[in-house]
């Protein structure tokens, strides 16, 4: 029986486990896959204090960190369900995939996310090429370039408006007959000089040469036209979808899915907390996800000494 058992092993749940361990308690990490979305990224230039690093070099610090703390890390384990404690004091039960049984008396669920993908030709072949998923991330890169964001929605607006002040010109592509965003952010959009929107415009293919992008297609849905648009850099603001669906109707979710969280990282299940992409934090970063589940440790330990059986 572990004292902090963390579901998930990116950035969320490597802080949580550390932190968990630095104070001497029990602390397993079960990971589907250690390291997260940390894994299929490539240049990380946001990571405060480390100007340059690279995905898969991050994955390893972080799980050298773990592993030098004595946190048992259970890889290539996905949870299933979640059986909550049936009276204060007992334990909560995680089933795994793998028939296994874990039991703790507390539980960081950080479970991250992943991005909803449109599904055309070219999108995978270029991911990382031009195809983007996280203007927070990748802006930068395309200082002076032209870009398309996908995705007529608030993510999709706020990217286009957060594009426009970095790259040269901005395409917001919307599959609907309007944007859906709210109605502030597309006043904003609106004022900005180097935007065009097209809508009821459905994305068919990602086009590119050497490597990289170039350009990609989208049907009119009005007239039925195929039109190319040149550029350097796609961004497909469809949607995040939290890693959460194991947790359906054992613990509160939003309507996107998420966990809901306080402040202090406390779910609507006494003694589980959450961490990261997979919650209602705002803004989904590596940064934001260390310090969310540095937080959701301490309050697990503060939880344990509150609730200890002696
Ligand atoms: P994740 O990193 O999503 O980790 C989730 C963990 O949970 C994984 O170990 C996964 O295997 C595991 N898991 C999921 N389901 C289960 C289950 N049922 N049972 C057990 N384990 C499970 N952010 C930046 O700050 N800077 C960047 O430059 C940057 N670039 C990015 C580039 C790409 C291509 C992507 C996809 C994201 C990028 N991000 C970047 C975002 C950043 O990676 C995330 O915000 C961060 O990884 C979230 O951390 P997390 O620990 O909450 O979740």
């Amino acid at each position: 029986i572990f004292e902090v058992l963390v579901i998930g092993g990116g950035p969320a749940g490597s802080a949580a486990a550390v932190y968990a361990a630095r104070k001497g308690i029990t602390t397993g990490i079960a990971a589907e896959r250690f390291g997260g979305q940390v894994a299929d990224t490539m240049g990380i230039e946001n990571l405060i204090s480390v100007p340059y690093t690279e995905g898969p070099k991050l994955v390893a610090a972080m799980e050298q960190n773990v592993i030098e703390y004595g946190v048992e890390i259970m890889n290539m384990q996905r949870a299933e369900k979640l059986i909550p404690a049936t009276k204060p004091g007992m334990p909560h039960e995680i089933r795994m995939a793998n028939g296994a049984s874990l039991k703790a008396r507390t539980l960081v669920l950080s479970t991250g996310a992943r991005w909803r993908q449109l599904g055309v030709p070219g999108e995978d072949k270029y991911r990382n090429k031009g195809v983007a998923y996280c203007p927070h991330c990748d802006g930068p890169l395309f200082k002076g370039k032209r870009v398309a964001v996908i995705g007529g929605g608030n993510s999709g607006v706020e990217a286009a408006i957060d594009l426009a002040g970095i790259v040269g010109h901005v395409t917001l592509l919307e599959f609907g007959a309007e944007l859906r965003a709210d109605e502030v952010l597309q006043r904003k959009l609106r004022s900005l000089k180097n935007v065009d929107v097209a809508v009821s415009a459905q994305t068919t293919e990602v086009t590119g040469a050497n490597g990289k992008v170039n350009g990609l297609d989208y049907t009119d849905r009005n007239s039925g036209k195929n039109v190319h648009v040149e550029l350097e850099g796609v961004f497909i603001q469809i949607g995040l979808l939290p890693n959460t669906e194991w947790l359906k109707g054992d613990i509160e979710l939003s309507k996107h899915g998420e966990v809901v969280i306080n402040e202090r990282n406390e779910t609507s299940i006494p003694g589980v907390f959450a961490a990261g992409d997979a919650t209602t934090v705002p803004y989904k970063q590596i940064v934001i996800s260390m310090g969310e589940g540095s937080k959701a440790a301490l309050s697990a330990f503060d939880f344990l000494i509150r609730n200890s059986a002696d």
